[in-house]
């Protein structure tokens, strides 16, 4: 003992008592443990060294760190007091990494160890040394990478040569710094033994932790797919599924003694791969042993092997085959559904217009600029996800897609500020909009009848609280998504003058709108639009505006767009105008109360039936309405259907709706009665008798019947005497509408049909024939036999075949001629004129 040390101990001593372990100085250990010969010799009889080379130590990782606070147990009466230095506790102040430890294979043999009273497993001064400690960053250190195998070699002799042999130590030993050491695969102080883990953990995270990344198989010109490739295979789907069995990558390659494939000594050599296989798959034969296991299917060229070819000509003729055979599926299943959902609008009579083309059009682009917003927004924030790789690996495609829909979103919220501010169906809408205290109590009365406690749900006007609810919605999302937008797109001008954090409320903001509005149009529009049972598959308001008249009149019932746009008068906008123009308490026109039937018995025939039935007139009007081609009857029929509640029932009618029935569901004589048509010429008499007797049902109802177009000829007129006769359904009249042949060409030249709503405009007289409906927006088109030589051709039967037909009804007294000059109102008046005078002589009921 050094006599510095007997000077501390006597100070120590007298005045204080003992010195605490931490004031003991480097110098004072030094004293006695800076000599080479200093040992120790245990119980065993084993000598230890117990020299502290001061050189090594100043070298040292722990330079600055004194001996006391290793050997913190030694007092300053050490080694009088003969009580022998423990180990170090480097937990002390390696805390985290000695946790670790704890957990490794190496902690937890010791741990087991120790309770056995040995101490063989490693603990840190087995590798890291002990005075001289380095930082493993130098190439002196024992833990420096190339070193590293030598290292855990003194435990591991075997395993160690194996990675020094194999294409990672060789690496190592050549440099680089990226090669993989023990402690890559088996981590650091928490030593993973890789022999129990899953297949999974071993590709992805051992292997495929270097093999997959970009960076080091670019730098080290390695082929890029093998991780890819591996999970596409059956070992690493089963991998992937769970599969602890599962052939991994250590499987094939090896464990330590990794070697190139076309190292003799790999075990993915060719020679060598059927014993490989085989450990696996026993009996596997060279044949089998062939087969590529890394097999990038839709990188493969045709240029490769033959397998290679093959198997890029069998994926090309899928796929080919995929896309014709559900391309012809999904074409096939879209023109039946088009087929059904028109034959269904057909049965529930009609459609009315919901949406015009401007509306339509504006609906598109919010919708459009809504998904790309969405798909981009999402894919930005989250660009790990399955949506950012759906839009490529490209940020700036995901940034700029996202702008230009914003923009694109915002001037369509722009140009909708101006239609409802600048045209009238932009006003009438933003007026339905607005919300009312009705809705409140429609959300009060339907809270009601959806807990059952009321029987029936309110009824709604042309916009219900749902839908006003949804428009103001977007309104308001456009507003917030717009400006946190902009906010955050123009970072630099907002905190210009607004704060920092402004910045990170606006892309709070923006995000959890975002998501509230696209849950809001699943949750709430879908719902409405499409998996509403009564809408199903689609409302396709939103593609041609139209939807189910009968359906319209029992959602809006309030509307007046409902009640007159019936499924029995599709031409309603006339009469709404109508309506609007005249004084609604004036009786000049008495509109008698009606309920409007869909005419499906009429239109469809068969077992079809109207899905409502007119109400029961005491004097039910079964009128013939004749007239040349072009005299308005069809008008007047609409116009005298609401003033008595009788169904127009037209025969033209039922050869347009057969039109777009399936032609599976056509009888020949119907096919035929197309070409009589299109011609311009009458169909055959029995073939027009035949459907007119096939609906003797519509000539029985109680709400009456105004028939256009049918009886045409005498031989049809006998026909239907006879059926009423048979039935004692007397006809009330028949009004014959008159008009100089001059004005009827002119007329039917220049009459269009809107393909939307079905309203008659007249252009003839116009320079610029209008191409737009003025009712609805829709398109004008021109009946095919409207055209001038379907036109003459018309005239001339009427003249040969239904003329004679007036002198059939005057003869038997039923007459009523009526001017078809002017306008339909005046028309109307007229008519209702005649036949109220009609019924006071001859009341309708009677014969
Ligand atoms: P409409 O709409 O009444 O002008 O009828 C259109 C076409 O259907 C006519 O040009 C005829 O080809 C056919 N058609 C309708 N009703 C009859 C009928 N009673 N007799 C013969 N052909 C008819």
């Amino acid at each position: 003992m050094g006599i510095r040390v007997i000077i501390t101990l006597a100070v120590g001593l007298l005045g204080t008592g003992c010195l605490a372990a931490s004031e003991i100085k480097n110098s004072d250990c030094l004293d006695c443990h800076g000599d080479k010969s200093l040992t120790s010799t245990n119980a065993a009889g084993v000598v230890h060294s117990l020299f502290a080379d001061a050189a090594l130590l100043a070298g040292s990782a722990h330079a600055k760190t004194t001996c006391a606070s290793c050997h913190a147990d030694l007092t300053a009466k050490h080694p009088d007091d003969n009580v022998a230095a423990q180990p170090v506790n480097c937990s002390r102040c390696h805390e985290k990494e000695s946790l670790s430890y704890g957990t490794s294979v190496h902690g937890q043999a010791r741990i087991a160890r120790v309770r056995n009273g040995a101490h063989a497993a490693p603990q840190c001064i087995d590798c890291h040394g002990t005075h001289g400690m380095l930082a493993p960053g130098l190439a002196a250190s024992p833990l420096y990478p190339g070193n590293l195998a030598k290292t855990c070699g003194q435990c591991h002799e075997g395993e160690s040569r194996d990675v020094m042999e194999s294409v990672h130590g060789q690496a190592l030993a050549a440099g680089r710094r990226d090669a993989p050491t023990c402690s890559d695969c088996h981590s650091e102080h928490k030593i993973r033994a890789l022999k129990n883990s899953s297949s999974l953990a071993i590709s992805q995270d051992t292997c495929g932790k270097c093999h997959a990344s970009e960076r080091l198989n670019t730098k080290y010109n390695l082929p890029a797919d093998r991780v890819k490739t591996f999970f596409a295979s059956y070992h690493g789907l089963a991998a992937q599924y769970g599969s602890t069995r599962a052939a991994n990558c250590a499987s094939c390659h090896g464990v330590h003694r990794i070697l190139a494939s076309t190292d003799p000594r790999s075990t993915i050599y060719m020679t060598n791969l059927t014993a490989t296989c085989g450990k696996c798959h026993p009996g596997a034969s060279a044949k089998f042993a062939q087969g590529k296991v890394h097999v990038d299917v839709a990188a493969a060229t045709a240029g490769g092997n033959l397998g290679e070819r093959i198997n890029w000509w069998v994926r090309r003729l899928y796929l080919g085959l995929i896309c014709v055979v559900i391309g012809l599926m999904a074409a096939h299943n879209a023109l039946m559904l088009g087929r059904k959902a028109a034959a269904r609008a057909q049965r529930q009579g009609g459609t009315v217009l919901r949406m015009d083309f401007s509306q339509r059009a504006q609906h598109f682009v919010l919708a459009l600029s809504f998904i790309i917003l969405a798909l981009t927004g999402f894919a930005l924030k989250f660009p790990d996800s399955w949506i950012a790789m759906l839009l490529g690996s490209d940020e700036g495609i995901r940034r700029w897609g996202h702008r230009i829909a914003g923009v694109v979103l915002l001037l369509t919220g722009v140009y909708h500020v101006g239609y409802v501010l600048a045209t009238r169906r932009g006003r009438s809408l933003i007026k339905d909009m607005m919300p009312s205290a009705k809705d409140v109590r429609d959300v009060a009365d339907n809270a009601r009848y959806l807990t059952g406690l009321a029987r029936t749900r309110p009824k709604l006007g042309r916009f219900g609280y749902a839908e006003k609810m949804e428009y103001w919605a977007v309104v308001w999302g456009t507003v917030i998504m717009g400006a946190t937008g902009l906010m955050i797109w123009f970072k630099l001008g907002t905190t210009h003058w607004l704060p920092r954090w402004s910045i990170d409320v606006a892309t709070t903001v923006h995000y959890y709108e975002a998501v509230l509005a696209c849950l809001a149009i699943v949750v709430w529009h879908f719902y409405d639009v499409i998996f509403d049972p009564d809408v199903y598959p689609l409302n396709r308001a939103c593609l041609d505006g139209q939807v189910p008249a009968q359906w319209y009149a029992n959602e809006h019932s309030l509307d007046d767009h409902a009640a007159n746009g019936s499924a029995a008068q599709p031409q309603s906008p006339l009469f709404i105008a109508m309506k609007r123009k005249t004084n609604p308490s004036s009786t000049t026109i008495p509109v008698i109360k009606f309920q409007a039937g869909d005419r499906a018995a009429w239109l469809l025939g068969g077992d079809a039936q109207c899905s409502t039935l007119p109400v029961p007139a005491k004097e039910p009007c079964r009128l013939v309405l004749l007239g040349a081609p072009g005299v308005g009857k069809g008008t007047q029929a609409d116009l005298l259907h609401y003033w008595s509640g009788a169904c127009h029932l037209s025969t033209g009618d039922i050869f347009r709706a057969a039109k777009s029935l399936p032609p599976a569901e056509l009888s020949p004589a119907m096919k035929d009665a197309f070409g009589y048509m299109a011609r311009g010429e009458l169909v055959p008499d029995e073939t027009v008798v035949a459907l007119v007797s096939e609906r003797i049902g519509c000539l029985r109802c109680l709400g009456g019947y105004l028939l256009d177009g049918f009886p045409r000829t005498v031989a049809q007129a006998e026909s239907l005497a006879e059926l009423l006769r048979k039935e004692n359904l007397p006809l009330t009249g028949v009004i014959d509408y008159e008009l100089p042949i001059e004005t009827i060409v002119e007329r039917l030249a220049g009459r269009r049909v809107c393909s939307s709503c079905k309203g008659i405009t007249n252009v003839s007289g116009k320079t610029a024939a209008p191409q737009i409906c003025p009712h609805c927006g829709g398109k004008l088109i021109q009946r095919e036999d409207d055209r001038p030589e379907a036109i003459r051709v018309r005239m001339e039967a009427y003249r040969r075949s239904t003329e004679p037909l007036i002198e059939f009804y005057r003869q038997r007294g039923l007459l009523v001629s009526i001017s078809a000059e002017g306008a339909p109102e005046e028309i109307l008046q007229r008519t209702v004129e005649a036949l109220t005078q009609r019924r006071q002589e001859r009341p309708f009921n009677k014969h």
